[in-house]
């Protein structure tokens, strides 16, 4: 990556501000989380910042609260991290004001402070610069590892990299080196899976996709769309015919740089509605994965939410992990299907990023990459 990581920060001694994405999903009553990969991904970071010899203040934001919500409280994160490192993560009260900031002056090297909720300031998403200098009150420096947030302009992703040293977190780092790659020079038979419900959501990433793939294969209920697109009879509930001219384009510009766009043959229905691809195009599909050099996939094939319709997104998800080929899984649903079969160890690369990993898909910057200086 072009930023400056880790690497270049000498961290012994210093006191280090490091924004994390502990939006964990949690499940209430009782509370606990449901799924730690956000935290566990942000280990290598802290652990390489604490054998240093640095201290470490973690901030985050976690859920959309209106000002401070007790029920949005980072502590259950707290608790979590603190069994992971096998050491206490205190929790300060705020991500500023002075209490916190007294916390942050007694830390010792090695030392991990949890900071509060960050949106529970509006000034947050405002990214309001009175705010990020509160934020950055007290700190040396500031590594952003927070990938999943890193499309937002906010306080503590973009602002506060102005006001300190600002470095890329290793996770943050490896996220962009490997979703930007794809669009540099990907190892081909290059093929991208995408999926998801709908056209409109995921033309940009269908755009930019189309001038860099071999293969597109279009599952979903979004392939409505093109089948409708190329004069097929389907009569489905999920097609989109606003959405029918961008996707001939799309079909077109395929064409016109010999790429190809895999259409499903054959689908599961329920009642009149399109839910899933087939087995005749899981086949397919898997094929051409496993011919592939590289594999991107986003967007499950179909209602995968409901089992009966999962065929589609397990098959795809099977024969990624079967592969040989560097394969990427960027996206929300996506991801949690992923997991739910439990590949995730099996891919190459599973982002931790859902919007943010389809912006950089999509060939755009990211604002709290950008503030990070050159290396
Ligand atoms: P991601 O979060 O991975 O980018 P999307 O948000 O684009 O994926 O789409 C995910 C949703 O699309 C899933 O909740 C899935 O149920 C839905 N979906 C996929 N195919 C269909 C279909 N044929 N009919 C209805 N919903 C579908
Ligand atoms: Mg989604």
């Amino acid at each position: 990556m072009a930023k400056r990581t880790l690497a270049a920060l000498d961290a012994k001694g210093k006191r280090v501000l490091v924004r994390v994405d502990f939006n964990v999903p949690v499940e209430t009553d009782p509370p606990r989380i449901a799924d730690d990969t956000r935290i566990r991904a942000a280990l290598p970071t802290i652990n390489a910042l604490r054998e240093q010899g640095a201290m470490v203040a973690l901030c985050s934001h976690f859920g959309r609260p209106k000002g401070p919500d007790r029920k949005l409280s980072l502590a259950l994160v707290a608790q979590r991290l603190s069994e992971l490192l096998g050491r206490r993560v205190p929790m300060a009260p705020d991500c500023i004001g002075p209490e916190t900031k007294e916390q942050v002056a007694e830390l010792e090297p090695g030392d991990v402070l949890m900071l509060e909720n960050v949106r529970f300031h509006p000034e947050e998403e405002q990214n309001d610069p009175a705010f990020a200098k509160q934020l950055a009150a007290g700190f040396d420096a500031y590594v952003n590892d927070a990938f999943g947030a890193a499309h937002r302009a906010h306080a503590s992703t973009e602002g506060v990299a102005h006001l300190l040293p600002a470095y890329a977190g290793l996770l943050l780092e490896k996220e962009v080196r490997i979703l930007t790659s794809l669009l540099g020079s990907p190892e081909r038979p290059f093929v991208a899976v995408i999926g998801g419900a709908k056209v409109s959501s995921k033309i940009d990433v269908l755009r930019s996709l189309v001038a860099k793939a071999d293969v597109l294969a279009i599952g979903g209920g979004m392939a409505n769309t093109f089948l409708a697109a190329k004069g097929t009879d389907i009569k489905a509930s999920l097609s989109e015919p606003d959405r029918e001219d961008e996707a001939r384009a799309i079909v077109a510009a395929a064409t016109a740089r010999g790429a190809e766009v895999l259409l499903p043959v054959d689908m599961r229905w329920d009642g009149d509605k399109i839910l899933d691809i087939g087995p005749e195009t899981e086949r397919e599909f898997a094929a051409q994965i496993a011919d592939a050099k590289t594999v991107f996939w986003n967007g499950p094939l179909g209602l995968f939410e409901r089992p009966e319709f999962a065929h589609g997104t397990e098959a795809i998800a099977r024969a990624m992990a079967d592969s040989g080929a560097v394969t990427v899984v960027g996206g929300g649903e996506s991801v949690q299907a992923v997991e739910q079969l439990g590949l995730t160890a099996k891919m190459t690369h599973v982002s931790t990023g859902g919007g943010a990993a389809l912006e950089l898909v999509e060939g755009k910057r990211l604002p709290g990459v950008e503030a990070i200086p050159d290396a």
